[in-house]
């Protein structure tokens, strides 16, 4: 669907997957005006298919498009797109403990604009493609490093909303960090250079005895709608949750961590390497119960396995 700077998007189609036009100045080539969402559909043993919490996706993205001045689609209009591209490829959507179908919701600035401005036009699409399970047995362990010579965002920049621009500039840590065999990026703050933010891709918990810490929203980190989803589990099972500032300290110092995100749902982490320092959770063989019983608890909601109710779930026909 595309919209002028007004905002009113026309009706969508669905079309084969393909390039798109688009002219050299568009502003998104130029300068970045883009934003996209990430969730997953998955199928149930009878073979319906459900989605999880995407009118959150939908908000996420209302509320980056007005740091990024770009006019959004409803509430509404998101999700009913997200259903209606999710039923036209339903048969892409895997077999039950076989993955899901990934859907790419992306927001850009395709009007031609030459001098540094907000694009005068908005392309609205999503794709979709289906993926495997993040890791092939379940829960694996992973190994972060903390990379304190890049950041990922700044107090007043656009780390809090989910603009391609953002992914681009953790390109280099990331690959950094593969080099030297650890799985991804852990990043601290730019200010401090002491309080954890997150991963490239996922928001990051410290559980110290019955209470689990995260990272407050405070505009640099990405609200992540499974990192609040978690935050919501944790609590209903007994457990302390606390949004707040999480030094390195009380992360070496943890019983163990775990990283939450559409991709990876619930990930242990394994080790933590700081100053050439590594810090190793042992758990059950780097699988901590905490993550292990949150692991459980979500998938079985997002699958469809146990009763929903959190009324979290959108189930299409
Ligand atoms: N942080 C970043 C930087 C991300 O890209 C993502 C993935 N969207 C997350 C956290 C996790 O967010 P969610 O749980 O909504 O997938």
């Amino acid at each position: 669907a595309k919209c002028g700077a007004d905002g009113n998007f026309s009706k969508g189609e669905i079309v084969p997957f393909g390039p798109i036009a688009l002219s050299p100045s568009a502003g998104v080539l130029n300068y970045g005006q883009g934003l996209f969402e990430g969730l997953k559909a998955y199928r149930k043993a009878n073979g319906s298919v459900l989605l999880f919490r995407p009118e959150e996706n939908a908000i996420r993205m209302i509320n980056g498009s007005d740091r990024m001045c770009m006019p959004a689609p409803t509430v509404e209009q998101f999700v009913d797109a997200v259903k209606q591209t999710v039923l036209a490829n339903k048969r892409w959507v895997p077999p039950t403990g076989k993955g899901s179908l990934y859907i790419r919701p992306l927001l850009i600035g395709s009007g031609a604009i030459l001098g540094l401005a907000p694009a005068p036009e908005y392309t609205f699409l999503i794709y979709v493609s289906p993926v495997g399970n993040y890791f092939k047995e379940g829960l694996a362990p992973i190994n972060l490093i903390i990379e304190d010579n890049f950041h990922r965002a700044a107090p007043g920049g656009t780390g809090g909303v989910k603009t391609i621009g953002n992914y681009a500039s953790v390109l280099k840590a990331q690959r950094t960090a593969k080099e030297k065999g650890y799985s991804d990026v852990l990043y601290l703050d730019a200010v401090h250079n002491k309080y954890l933010e997150e991963v490239s891709s996922c928001n990051i918990f410290v559980v110290k005895g019955n209470t689990i810490s995260t990272p407050a929203i405070e505009g640099t980190i990405l609200p992540g709608i499974t990192r609040k989803s978690i935050i919501e589990v944790a609590k209903s099972k007994g457990y302390k949750v606390e949004e707040c500032p999480v030094s390195v300290d009380e992360l070496l110092d943890a019983d163990e961590v775990f990283c939450t995100g559409t991709a990876v749902v619930v990930s242990p982490v394994g080790s933590i390497t700081y100053l050439g320092k590594r810090v190793e959770y042992d758990g059950n063989q780097g699988v901590g119960v905490v993550s292990q019983q949150l692991y459980t608890s979500l998938t079985s909601l997002q699958m469809g396995l146990a009763e929903d109710r959190m009324g979290w779930t959108v189930h299409l026909n």
